[in-house]
């Protein structure tokens, strides 16, 4: 129990050198525990389940930006769109829709970010290539006047080889260089920050190093 405080600060800086936005990743772990790195400075912190989310969102500090970084359901879209900083994991043009729909009921422009499939694995979510472009050009046309899409987000193979997470990671890099337009780029977790980072990675979602492993 408790957080790692040294590697908080040894990532922390790390991070800050390269101008690259932390994202505590506190699934599954107690409020206390969140409390503990807000003290420390620490004001992003991202969520998988929706529920979740909201229980701790009213717990703790207002000030505390959350992200929801797991795979959102439409019908739960309604719940976190009045206070969530930015959604990582948008994966269809049926959510996006949902996304900008909810954000115009609060009066609200909902920052996101598309995930791009760049894994090896089937099971991991997320657009292709052509997919993206699609959507990308479809924007305008479907007039979605209360989300915006802000970058891209991905999450490479979970593998020892991590020459293959590299040329994961590059690839994600050059589809994100086609569109000036976007400027977060979410990708790097744990076990593979530091090549996510030297990648030009500019937003990392990190849990297990700062909170201890989860059961
Ligand atoms: C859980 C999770 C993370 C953090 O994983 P760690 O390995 O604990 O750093 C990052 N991104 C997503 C999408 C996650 O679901």
């Amino acid at each position: 129990m408790g957080i790692n405080i040294s590697a908080y600060r040894d990532i922390k800086k790390n991070l800050d050198d390269h101008k690259v936005e932390l994202i505590a990743v506190s699934k599954t772990k107690p409020v206390e525990d969140i409390l503990e790195l807000y003290q420390l400075g620490q004001r992003d912190f991202g969520e998988n389940y929706v529920q979740e989310l909201v229980e701790k969102a009213e717990k703790l500090p207002k000030d505390i930006r959350w992200h929801f970084i797991g795979h959102l359901q439409t019908n739960k879209v309604k719940l976190i769109a009045p206070f969530v900083q930015l959604i990582h994991g948008v994966d269809s043009l049926k959510l996006l829709k949902e996304i900008s729909k909810q954000g115009a009921k609060c009066n609200r422009v909902i920052d996101c970010l598309l995930q791009v499939h760049i894994a090896k694995e089937e099971t991991k979510f997320g657009f292709d290539e052509e997919e993206l472009r699609l959507v990308m050009d479809q924007l305008e046309v479907q007039g979605m006047t209360n989300v915006q899409i802000a970058g891209l987000m991905g999450m490479a193979s979970f593998t020892e080889d991590m020459q293959l997470v590299k040329a994961e990671f590059q690839k994600l890099k050059a589809l994100f260089d086609q569109y000036p337009q976007l400027s977060i780029l979410s990708m790097g977790m744990s076990s593979d920050y530091k090549i996510a980072v030297s990648e030009k990675s500019n937003m990392v979602r990190i849990g297990s190093l700062l909170f201890g492993q989860r059961v």
